[in-house]
This record gives structure tokens, C-alpha cells and sequence, in this order.
């Protein structure tokens, strides 16, 4: 079964955390002397020479209202790739336990346990991009603390069938990750509804893609409130600036201009499905849930190439395991997806 302080490094269970000013002390004062900031101010207008909130209260606040989950199911991280990199470092021990990834996938999953030292057991999808559960099943050992899945899926763009997803939540009692990234664009509906139905579940989501806001960095978990505390322990205490709280906050109001932005883009994405597949060079445009396309074409490093005199960058993928001769495109404005497809005509 599913136990949670076994799962924990041992460290990190008895660590004590870092107990920041503002951890210390919440309460209303006229007069702050109890963080060395610099009490004259600082070159800009706003309250900026103030050490930020360390669990950013409002702007989880914010997000429940959005997101429809409680503010102390809400983890924040600065991007996902912190999110990803502290879940390795609250469960998988050093030179002794192992996650399992299912490549082709994002590269972020490996390269945290890399510098963890965190052994990556590799299970590669399907030929249709999707979970292969008997080689999961026979991949996963004792020492497999966790499972990245990423659904839909960069670089291939596709969602993973939600009854495998579950099967997987079901059946193996460490962690499975689920990163829905792209899941704005997706017909799918997001895993974010079965949260109370499974203790093992992490879904990892971002305000850099749909909401536009990469340049913030804000990365958001969603989890048990459990793993949210362990999670809580071992983050650096002040891990969303104070700038990206305010950002985020504002942005957090306008789901509506949010959600014109992502109709815009999943129409262009179909139509650029339909036009890349016309074309003489494309062999085969991957049906997608996301705000890119993964298309195989004669010669993906050529065309790259040229692409690329033309003064339009895509990414190669031709490298990555079952994406042979495939390039990964973005889908952009309408304007710049037409340069594209005149590009490759
Ligand atoms: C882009 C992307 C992210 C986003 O990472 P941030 O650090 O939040 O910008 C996470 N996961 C996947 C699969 C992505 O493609």
C-alpha cells in the first residue's frame, strides 16, 4: 500500500527546515527589524526591499479559485522544473533509488535525477506514443520511487489514455507525476478531479505556456496536502520573487483573455495540421492535444537547416527515440504560421 513516510528520504523526514523572519513571525508590527532588509526602501516605487511571502498565500488563494483545489493542495515552484527537481530530492535517495520515465519525453525528468544522482529507468511508449504497462510493470523495483509521465506529451503532442494513467495510480505505490503543461490545449480533461481518489497522485502544471508567463517562472503541484508539506520543507524559502507573485496575481484575473488566447492557437493548430500534411516534404503531422506539432519529414536536419536560413527556428527532434526524421513546431501567429508553410513549400 501506499505509505508515505516510507517513500520520504530519511533526511529529509527528520530534517528541520529553514525557519525564514517571515516564517517566524506573521502577525501585524509598525516596525520591521527582524529580517536585515534595508528599512530606507529601495530605487524602485514598490515594497520591493521586503523579503517576499515564502508559501505566496495569495496567489494560491487565486489559484484555487481557478483551478478548484484548495490553496493547501497547491505547491509553487519557480517553473516546473524546480517542482520536478525538488520531488526528486524529497523521495529518491542518492545512488539507491530510481524513477522510470517513458521516452520520448521531457528532457527535464532525466536530467534532475542526473544531478541528483538518481538512476533513470527508461520504458519507451508505444509506436502510438502510449504507456507500454507490462514493461512498466517489469521495470519497476523496489527501490522505483517515482514515475514521470507527461500528458499530452512534448515532443509528441498526444495525451496518454486516462484509464493507463490510472491503472498505473492503482496498481504501483510510489509517486507518478503527471505533468499537463499543455493541458489548456488538450481535449482531454485534466487528472486534476481525481486528486482526492489517489494519495500517490502529483499533477504538475505552469503558467509558462497557455497563460503566456515563462518569463515568470511559476510552476504549480498539485497533491495531497502531505506531499505539499514535504514538498513546503525542503524549497529554498523564497522561491517566487516577490515581482512574479504580483505578475501572477494579475494575470490569475484575466482567464478570459487566457482562454481567447488558447481557441486562437488550437484553431491554428488544426490549421496548420491540415496544411503541413499537404505538403510534398511532410510525411506524417502527429495528431496533437498541445500548442506545437510533431512532424516527420524527408529530411528533418536539411529542412531544419533551411528553415533556418529563412530566418524561422524549429526544434530537431530527429535525435530523440521514436521520432525518426520528426521536427517539433510551435504553433505561432496566424502571420508567422504562414511564413512557415510558405517556408516549406
Ligand atoms: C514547457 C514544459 C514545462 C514548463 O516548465 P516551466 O519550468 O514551468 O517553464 C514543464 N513540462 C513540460 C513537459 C514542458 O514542455
Amino acid at each position: 500500500m501506499f505509505n508515505l513516510d516510507e517513500l520520504i528520504r530519511p533526511n529529509i523526514r527528520s530534517l528541520v527546515p529553514y525557519s525564514s523572519a517571515r516564517d517566524e513571525f506573521k502577525g501585524e508590527a509598525r516596525i520591521f527589524l527582524d529580517a536585515n532588509e534595508n528599512s530606507l526602501g529601495s530605487p524602485l516605487p514598490k515594497w520591493y526591499n521586503r523579503y517576499p511571502d515564502p508559501l505566496q498565500l495569495a496567489v494560491k488563494e487565486k489559484l484555487s479559485s481557478v483551478k478548484g483545489i484548495p490553496a493547501q493542495q497547491i505547491f509553487l515552484g519557480n517553473g516546473s522544473d524546480e517542482c520536478i527537481d525538488i520531488l526528486i530530492r524529497a523521495f529518491c535517495e542518492p545512488a539507491l533509488d530510481n524513477i522510470v520515465i517513458v521516452p520520448p519525453t521531457y528532457g527535464m525528468y532525466e536530467v534532475s535525477a542526473g544531478i541528483n544522482n538518481v538512476k533513470v529507468k527508461k520504458v519507451p511508449l508505444t509506436p502510438a506514443f502510449q504507456l507500454d504497462l507490462p514493461a512498466l510493470e517489469e521495470a519497476i523495483d523496489e527501490h522505483t520511487k517515482m514515475i514521470f509521465l507527461c500528458s499530452p506529451n512534448n515532443p509528441t503532442g498526444n495525451s496518454l489514455v486516462r484509464e493507463d494513467i490510472e491503472i498505473l495510480l492503482n496498481n504501483y505505490f510510489g509517486i507518478v507525476v503527471v505533468d499537463e503543461a499543455y493541458i489548456n490545449f488538450s481535449r482531454q480533461r485534466s487528472l486534476t478531479s481525481e486528486l482526492p481518489e489517489y494519495p500517490n497522485l502529483v499533477i504538475l502544471q505552469t503558467l509558462s505556456k497557455a497563460w503566456g508567463l515563462a518569463a515568470l517562472r511559476i510552476g504549480m503541484a498539485f497533491a495531497s496536502e502531505a506531499i505539499v508539506q514535504v514538498m513546503n520543507r525542503i524549497k529554498p524559502p523564497y522561491n517566487i520573487n516577490q515581482a512574479s507573485q504580483e505578475l501572477a496575481l494579475k494575470a490569475l484575473e484575466e482567464v478570459g483573455q487566457v482562454n481567447d488566447m488558447i481557441r486562437v492557437i488550437v484553431r491554428e493548430r488544426e490549421r496548420l495540421e491540415t496544411a503541413l500534411a499537404a505538403l510534398p516534404v511532410v510525411k506524417h503531422v502527429f495528431e496533437s492535444d498541445a500548442n506545437f506539432l510533431l512532424v516527420r519529414v524527408d529530411d528533418a536536419k536539411g529542412i531544419y537547416r533551411s528553415l533556418l536560413d529563412k530566418g524561422i527556428v524549429v526544434r530537431d527532434r530527429s535525435n530523440v527515440v521514436l521520432c525518426d526524421d520528426c521536427l517539433r513546431i510551435t504553433v505561432g501567429t496566424e502571420k508567422e504560421n504562414d511564413e512557415l508553410l510558405n517556408a516549406l513549400k
